[in-house]
Parts: structure tokens; sequence; C-alpha cells
């Protein structure tokens, strides 16, 4: 029995976590649920699942049986094993430092972790012999395909739907709504990571984790195309010989698989992929001019130190202002290459240096977008 602490247990990943618990009752006890707004989901999820362990950032109701405990204090809380971190932003630093430090394994959803303080994070759990069981999907194919093999690793490639406006010219692009933005073609996702997906941001944050969590330098790590998200990533060996790892998009799958590993279960609930049905699979090369979204993720994971820290501080500001009909499409990724702009990085920063300049540039995002006319005002 594997006992499991969610963070975030009210948002996409989160529920979806739940699925699995419910679907494997005599293999995974839920032991503490931490939710952010959605009070009354999380409410419904206490009576379902039990736990005794709860953190709620908004005010709620508890039975008497459970203990209030802050998310730090969860996620290093004697009768956890596994903390399953589906935060969203910054929020999930902290408790995934305090897992690590308690040598717990964790199930990491929550991009900006790795993006933000990977060279902190992985090393911290290098010391503490703290397992980091990826989420993502792309993240577990390549984990998946690692399996079982030793370092002779040529190339990465992560695919990358291209989200819904792949095809668009620059002057669709520059036009497009957040609405449009939210129609994302095969995943079903939160609001953040749906519009991450469509300015390719996303692809980006992901190969900054992909980078610390497979410790592979930017320069074998690669993009490419492929709309029918089925492929979810690939690894190339020394050999030239390429494993993969297919399946439908559905997140239980790699969900299932960090909290089971090393074993794999049957789930007669997930979807299964018939490959006559899919008939064939496209590849296209990344088109980099009209996603630099995609181009400052990568610039700022190179430059390392306190630099993707800004990304992700000055991308949440621009994407709340495009979701809040704002900014443009292309607002977003000037609002953030403005604020990387005047940023001056931090060489091995410590966690505080990378949570001022998160600080800095939320700041700096905002005050840039009002008064260089990259937002409108409501
Ligand atoms: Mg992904």
């Amino acid at each position: 029995m594997r006992r499991l602490a969610i963070l975030g247990s009210t948002g996409s990943i989160g529920q979806q976590t739940l699925d699995i618990a419910r679907a494997f009752p005599n293999r995974f006890k839920v032991i503490g649920l931490a939710g952010g707004k959605n009070t009354s989901l999380l409410a419904k999820q206490v009576e379902q699942f039990q736990p005794q362990l709860v953190y709620s950032a908004l005010n709620l109701s508890l039975p008497n049986k459970v203990k209030f405990l802050s998310m730090e204090e969860m996620a290093s809380h004697p009768e956890v094993d596994i903390v399953v971190v589906a935060t969203a932003g910054k929020t999930g630093l902290a408790p995934t430092l305090a897992a690590i430090r308690a040598s717990k394994k964790i199930a990491l959803a929550n991009k900006e972790i790795l993006a933000m303080a990977g060279e902190i994070v992985t090393a911290e759990a290098n010391r503490h012999h703290a397992q980091i069981l990826p989420i993502d999907s792309e993240h577990s194919a390549v984990w998946q395909c690692l399996r079982g093999e030793k370092a002779e690793v040529a190339r990465l490639i992560l695919t990358a739907s291209g989200g819904p406006f792949y095809h668009h010219s620059l002057s669709q692009l520059a036009n497009v709504t957040a609405e449009e933005a939210l129609r994302h073609p095969t995943w079903r996702m939160g609001k953040k990571v749906t519009i991450d997906s469509a300015t390719l941001m996303n692809k980006g944050l992901e190969a900054i984790e992909a980078h610390w969590l497979f410790s592979i330098p930017f320069s074998k790590i690669e993009i490419v195309i492929h709309p029918q998200s089925i492929v979810h990533s690939l690894v190339e060996f020394t050999d030239g010989s390429l494993k993969a790892q297919l399946s439908f998009p559905d997140m239980h799958l790699p969900i299932q698989y960090a909290l089971s590993y090393p074993k794999r279960l049957p789930n007669s609930e997930l979807p299964r992929l018939d490959l006559v049905q899919v008939n064939s699979l496209a590849f296209e090369p990344v088109n980099y001019d009209n996603f630099p979204c995609l181009k400052l993720a990568l610039e700022a994971g190179k430059k390392g130190g306190t630099y993707p820290s800004v990304l992700c501080a000055a991308d949440e500001v621009a994407t709340e202002l495009f979701l809040a009909n704002r900014t443009s499409f292309f607002g977003i990724a000037e609002i953030v290459a403005k604020t990387i702009s005047l940023h001056r990085g931090t060489a091995n920063p410590a966690l505080d240096e990378i949570l001022g300049a998160y600080t800095w540039a939320r700041e700096t995002a905002l005050k840039l977008a009002c008064e260089e006319s990259l937002c409108w005002k409501q």
C-alpha cells in the first residue's frame, strides 16, 4: 500500500490522480489532500477519500478527525510515501523541497519547480536519495524509454502537439483570442498550461525540466511537432536507434506509471491505442518565428541562474493578461522578452535569490505591460 499526499488535488492532474487512487483502493491510500481556491471540490474530495491531513488555501470546515497542516508539513509527514506535486506556479516549490529533505518519492507535475530551481531541486534530491518521478507525458515517455538503458543517449526528442494554432500565419496569430487558445486539439488541461501550449512556452519549460531531470545538455534536446500527441517523446541512442513511448493522449497513464513505478498496472478504465485506427503519424519541424515564447524559454534555460525564474514569472503575468483579453498572442512574448532583457541574472542562485527574481519579474512584467501599452486597459 502506497500512501499519497496530493498537493493541488482540485486541479486537473490532482483530480486525475484521485481517479487512479479510486481505481486501485488496495494499492494507494490517500493520506493528504491540499487544495487552492476550489473549496467546494476539496470538501467533496475530503468526504470521499477521508484523508488524515488537509491543507486548504481558503477557509474550509473540516471533519473533527482531520488534521489541518501546511503543505510543507504534509509533504514531509512520516505517514506519506509519495507526494504528488500538482500545484501551479511556484506554490509547490517549498513543499517539494520539504518532501525531498524527508526523502519522499515525488511524483512531479508542477513544471515551474524544475524550470525555476532545477539545480537546487536535483542536487537536494541526490543528497537525500529522494526520487523524482515525472508525471508530464513527455518526461514520462523519456523515463520509460531510458528504463534498462545505460548512459548512451545521443538525443532526447520531445514531441509537441503544436497546440490549436500551429498552422496559423503570423497575421492570423496576431488576432487569436484566449477563448480560441483554450480549445486545445488533443489535451484537456488547466487554463495556464493550455495557453502555454498554444504559445509553445510549455515545450520550452519542458525542455528545461528535461535538462535537469535527465542531466542532459540543451544541445542534445530537440523538439519536433507531432500534432496527434500519440508519440509522447523519444530517445535516440548513440548507435542511432530510437525508442519512443506511444499511448492515447490521456494523463491518467503517466500519473499511474509514476505512482506504481517500477510496476505497471492493468487499468481497464484507460483508453487503449488502436494503431490501425490512428493510421499514420505525422512529424514536422518547429517554426520558431511564429512561436517566440519557445525560443525565449530555451534561451533562458541555457543562460540558467535566475533567468528561468524570471521567464516563469513574466509568462504568468503575460498569460493572465491574455486570458483577461488584455494583451495579444504576441504581447505575451513581448512582455516576457522585455522583462528578461531588464534582468541582471545571478549564477548559481540560492533559493531566496530565485524567489526574489520571481517577485521582481512579476512586478516588472506588470509595470512594463501597462507602461509600454502592451496591454489594454479594462
Ligand atoms: Mg507535457
